[in-house]
């Protein structure tokens, strides 16, 4: 099955709205292992809706609308689509209904025209819209090809693809599409990518990489009749990418909601460890970007933004005269830092961080993007030396990422 979307309105190309839509719909559609080789953003015109309603059908499976079902004149995504598919809209009573109840229920008054948001050709499948006033529908357009129209704004949109629309195309497909979601930190895109090549260039199952700040991830999927053929598929390209990278996955995942932190307090977790951090350069973020995982109140037990060298003596305990002859971005003051707030907060293991964030200080002996990451456990202490690059917030960003790498190996 091949889809394509088509967003419509004049805001989309006028800049005044971003397209999150399409992105939203994309996502599903690659999970779901459905193909899309085109998309269109079109105004709010009828001859170029109508022609890019005729462009999608000549080269699409199914057409996946966005916006322009409400009842004002610009709103003509459904008229168009009858108009292509030879059909007239007649009111629908389901669809009546539906909108003069959400009428009553959000004390607003109904106007003539609003009952065009209940107009659709006779063979169309209404989606009713519990989240706003307009219906969602599936068009038949002859040929076993299919319009299905969805409201614009996103908080609608996205529940009702997920709810009515997913489970629709799941049917009609009639294949399983299973993925996993293989994390690396810790090596570049090119050597991964070199290290995988081979395996890259497979149709079924596939296997793609994709890139984030000092992150790559790779997803396998495979498609197959059952969800055991398929995960008999996936099972061994998964194990081939483990033996090709080692220990820089952190974590292989259903989806594609994992992140460094989850792993991190994950790990904590599964041994009853208590963490807290130290931060200079980084502000606080290791322990924002650990505080955001559901669940952290288990394993985090607080931070200290120790930013100038004073506050690094007097919250965590570093000698001044250690900061004064190491230096503060120094391998002896991050694992202080880390040792002091260890004991300090009494917990089982401390992450700290300094380091030079720039864009101004560098000096030839210790250039932007000098960071040390300081570590310590009831067992022992110790540091990481890291020369990271970019600007300012990307330093700091890695900074944060690879002191949550280092929590969750020291947690393993
Ligand atoms: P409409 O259903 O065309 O009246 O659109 C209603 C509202 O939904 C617009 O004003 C936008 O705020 C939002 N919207 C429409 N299309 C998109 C899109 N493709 N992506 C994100 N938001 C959208
Ligand atoms: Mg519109």
């Amino acid at each position: 099955m091949i889809a394509e979307i088509l967003c419509v309105g004049t805001e989309l190309l006028m800049g005044q709205v971003l397209n999150t839509n399409a992105q939203y719909l994309s996502r599903r559609l690659s999970a779901l292992g459905i193909a899309q080789y085109h998309q269109q953003v079109v105004g709010d015109n009828e001859q170029r809706l109508e022609d890019a309603y005729r462009l999608a059908l000549s080269r699409a499976d199914v057409v996946i609308t966005s916006g322009g079902l409400g009842p004002t004149v610009d709103d003509i995504t459904k008229r168009v689509a009858a108009k292509v598919a030879g059909k007239e809209l007649v009111l629908r009573a389901e669809a009546e209904a539906m909108v003069r109840e959400r009428f009553r229920q959000y004390h607003r008054e109904m106007r003539p025209n609003n009952l065009s948001q209940a107009m659709f050709t006779a063979d169309t499948t209404v989606l009713l819209n519990p989240y706003g006033t307009a219906p969602a529908a599936i068009v038949p357009m002859g040929e076993g090809k299919f319009v299905v129209h969805l409201p614009g704004p996103p908080c609608e949109l996205e529940p009702l693809f997920a709810e009515q629309v997913e489970p629709w195309l799941r049917e009609r497909g009639g294949r399983v599409f299973l993925s996993r979601y293989i994390r690396i930190f810790g090596m570049g895109e090119a050597e991964a990518d070199y290290r995988l090549q081979k395996l890259e260039q497979g149709s079924n199952p596939t296997l793609s990489p994709y890139c984030s700040t000092g992150e790559v991830m790779f997803r396998a999927t495979a498609a197959a009749d059952t969800e055991e053929e398929a995960l008999a598929m996936l099972t061994p390209l998964v194990e081939k990418v483990r033996d090709a990278l080692g220990d820089v996955i952190y974590a292989i995942d259903p989806d594609d909601s994992g992140s460094l932190a989850r792993c991190a307090v994950e790990a904590l977790k599964a041994k009853g460890w208590t963490v807290a951090t130290c931060e200079s350069l980084t502000g606080g973020l290791i322990a924002d970007t650990l505080v955001g995982v559901p669940g952290a109140s288990a394993v985090v037990k607080g931070g200290l933004v120790t930013y100038m060298s004073e506050a690094k003596t007097l919250l965590a305990g570093v000698p001044a005269e250690l900061i004064d002859t190491c230096n503060v971005v120094s391998a002896e003051v991050a694992e202080a830092m880390a040792r002091g707030t260890r004991e300090r907060l009494g917990v089982d293991i401390a992450v700290s961080a300094t380091g030079l964030a720039g864009p101004g200080g560098g000096t030839p002996e210790r250039p932007v993007g000098t960071v040390y990451l300081g570590l310590s456990t009831r067992e022992k202490t110790w540091h990481i030396p890291l020369r990271l690059t970019g600007d300012r917030m990307r330093i700091r960003t890695l900074a944060v990422k690879h002191a949550l790498d280092a929590v969750r190996r020291a947690a393993r």
